[in-house]
């Protein structure tokens, strides 16, 4: 029998709407902004991951002016200053580590600094910062790959995330777009303490390198430079994402906090859930299937049921149904194993050759400010605190000084 009578023998039950209402009751926000501090703003370095360079493929570098090799190990202690030529070569492997065009070294932690601010080209993108260059070694010494990232100050790693995460010129986005700093600085400052670091991609924050600045972005950075939600004496972890599909989730409820997080308690938002907002995807019959092997619940998947949603559509938890047994996971885990724009699902069609097409509504997790709505809300002539207090209610809005220190992580 193959997998498309298997599974036209169960009805993929997807459409069973379990809503649940506890959390959509908003907490009045709290949103204040104080203006008159005189304590100086805080400007602190962010490091954030570029790419890995394993194998031997090189990667174009390019530098103006003076630089230095320092060592990561020894801030301070320059291992090489070639002068003021500047460099134009590629960084590849060698057998012993990092090589920079004719420099090598065995250090397993390098840093690269240019004198001037706007100096360092790395595979055609032009960045802000010091690049750190790590070596990982397999157990037999061997090395295995280079893990690169760059460290700057905290507010031009923010106008990269702006350019990044959002079109910043287009008419009446100004609040959108200061929104997305705040949520941006926050964000990158709540992860800033963490072992596993912050990516340059969507897993955490696009981050584009200065080619991509625009007059709009620096207004909004300018206009929010060092604010900052807090929550409880926290940092709010504060998540965005393009759409939300009709209407933002819950963290916990989500899996994406381990507790009930006030500003991330989620909101409805029907004016995202429009049939022009219709997204479809196919997934091989290979693919269901192989969901069944890798839960060990059969050879072939049979079909997916609905556990629980939230108020506006989401699929919180499914029950994947194996021809041997079942497994509950999280809707967000299947999000990731089909690559799903969103678990705003509205139906999943079978098709002849065992495929199915899912079609929902939403782009990405759904946790904290939808980038569509808030767009929405700043057209509307929202300014940018009520933009955040409508997806963060109840954060405070704070500027990061000195004395609010205790707000940032301690670095690993
Ligand atoms: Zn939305």
């Amino acid at each position: 029998m193959n997998s498309l009578a298997k599974r036209l023998g169960i009805t993929l039950v997807l459409l069973l709407m379990m809503f649940g209402v506890g959390h959509w009751f908003k907490q009045p926000a709290v949103l204040t902004e104080d203006a008159l501090t005189v304590a100086p703003l805080l400007n602190p370095v962010i490091e954030v991951r570029l790419m890995s360079l394993s194998g031997s493929k090189p990667i174009p570098v390019q530098i103006a002016g003076r630089w230095k090799i320092l060592d990561g190990s020894k801030p301070g202690h320059p291992l090489l200053h070639p002068g003021s030529g500047g460099f134009e070569g590629s960084l590849f492997i060698d057998s012993t580590g990092p090589q920079l065009g004719p420099y090598r070294t065995n250090s397993e932690h390098i840093i690269v600094e240019t004198e001037a601010e706007e100096a360092l080209w790395l595979d055609t993108f032009l960045y802000p910062g010091k690049l750190h260059i790590r070596t990982v070694r397999e157990k037999t010494g061997r090395v295995s790959r280079l893990d690169l990232s760059l460290e700057m100050p905290l507010e031009d790693y923010v106008m990269g995330v702006v350019c990044g995460e959002m079109s910043s010129m287009q008419a009446g986005v100004h609040d959108a777009l200061c929104a997305q700093a705040i949520a941006a600085r926050t964000y990158a400052l709540q992860k800033r303490g963490s072992k596993r670091g912050l990516r340059d991609d969507t897993f955490d924050q696009v981050f584009l390198g200065l080619d991509y600045r625009t007059t709009q972005a620096e207004a909004a950075i300018e206009a929010t430079r060092g604010l900052v939600l807090q929550w409880e004496q926290a940092l709010v972890p504060a998540f965005f994402h393009a759409s939300c599909g009709g209407g933002t989730a819950n963290a916990m409820e989500a899996g994406f906090s381990k507790k009930d997080l006030a500003p991330l308690s989620g909101t409805l938002e029907p004016a995202c859930r429009t049939p022009r907002g219709i997204w479809e995807r196919e997934v091989s019959a290979e693919k269901l299937d192989g969901l069944a092997r890798r839960y060990r619940i059969g050879e072939w998947l049979q079909g997916i049921s609905t556990i629980e949603r939230d108020a506006s559509g989401r699929l919180l938890e499914v029950r994947l149904l194996g021809d041997e047994e079942h497994e509950d996971l999280a809707g967000e885990r299947l999000r990731a194993a089909l690559s799903l724009p969103s678990m705003q699902l509205i139906e999943v069609e079978v098709q002849p050759d065992g495929s199915a097409i899912f079609r929902g509504h939403g782009f990405g997790h759904g946790i904290g400010m939808c980038q569509t709505g808030a767009v929405r809300m700043s057209r509307g002539g929202s300014t940018f605190q009520d933009i955040l207090q409508h997806y963060y209610p109840g954060a405070e809005l704070v500027p990061l000084t000195s004395e609010l220190r205790y707000l940032l992580p301690p670095l690993q």
